[in-house]
C-alpha cells in the first residue's frame, strides 16, 4: 500500500515537473541582472600573482660583473663586426692598435665560428670591470657609451645574417642583462638607430632586428 503511494507520488511530480500537455510553452530564460554587464565575473586572486624571478644559476658565471665594479646600466646596443671573421682579441688588438683605445671597445662579442665558436659568448675587460665603452660615440653627453651595454656579432650584415646559434646566445645574453638591470625592449638598440647617434648601417642592412625583438619578453 505505501509503495503504491509513493509511486503515484513521484508520477504526480514528474507530471508536475515536466508536463502531461504535450505542448506546453517554454518558459523564457530571463536576467535579473542588466545584460550588459557580463553575468560571469572573475573573482580577483587573494594574494598578486608571483611572477617567478629570472634565475640567474645557469648564467654562466663569467658574464657577472665584478660586484663592487658594478654600474646601472640603462640601455643594451648591437652591433656588428662589419668584418667576416674575427673575435674578441682580434678586435682588442684593432681598437688598441689602430684607434688607440683602452682595448676592445664592446662588453661582449658573440663568434660566428670563424676565429672562436660559433655562438659563443666572450666577455671583455670593459665589462668585467664596468669600464666606460667605446662602441657607440657622438651621442649627447656620450650617454651611450656610459649607460648602454654593447654587444658586438661577429660577421657583415650588411651582406649574411648572423647565424642561428649567435641569435641564441644573443636572445640568452639580453634577457640575462634586461632581467638584472630592468632594461625594457624599447632600450634595446641597433647602433644606427641610438637616439642621439652617428649615422651608420651597424649593425647591418640585414640584422633582424624585428625577429630579435619578437624573440624577447
Ligand atoms: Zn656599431
Amino acid at each position: 500500500m505505501l509503495n503504491r503511494v509513493v509511486i503515484i507520488g513521484v508520477v504526480l511530480v514528474l507530471s508536475f515537473i515536466y508536463g502531461c500537455g504535450g505542448n506546453e510553452p517554454v518558459a523564457e530564460i530571463v536576467y535579473d541582472y542588466p545584460l550588459k554587464t557580463s553575468p560571469i565575473r572573475p573573482t580577483p586572486p587573494s594574494t598578486p600573482r608571483v611572477l617567478p624571478k629570472y634565475d640567474e644559476s645557469s648564467v654562466p658565471s663569467n658574464w657577472m660583473p665584478l660586484s663592487w665594479a658594478e654600474k646601472n646600466w640603462t640601455a643594451i646596443i648591437i652591433h656588428h663586426s662589419a668584418t667576416r671573421t674575427g673575435n674578441a682579441a682580434i678586435f682588442d688588438n684593432w681598437h688598441r692598435e689602430g684607434r688607440g683605445w683602452n682595448g676592445v671597445g664592446y662588453d661582449f662579442v658573440i663568434g660566428n665560428g670563424t676565429d672562436s665558436p660559433d655562438g659563443q659568448v666572450e666577455v671583455t675587460k670593459r665589462w668585467r670591470y664596468q669600464e666606460v665603452g667605446a662602441h657607440c660615440g657622438g651621442t649627447p653627453g656620450n650617454w651611450a657609451n656610459k649607460e648602454a651595454i654593447g654587444i658586438c656579432l661577429v660577421g657583415d650584415f650588411n651582406h649574411s645574417t648572423p647565424t642561428r646559434a649567435q641569435m641564441q646566445s644573443l636572445v640568452r645574453l639580453i634577457t640575462f642583462l634586461q632581467n638584472r638591470y630592468n632594461i625594457p625592449k624599447n632600450r634595446i638598440y641597433g647602433h644606427g638607430t641610438t637616439p642621439g647617434g652617428r649615422n651608420t648601417d651597424c649593425p647591418g642592412r640585414r640584422f633582424p632586428m624585428a625577429e630579435l625583438k619578437s624573440m624577447l619578453d
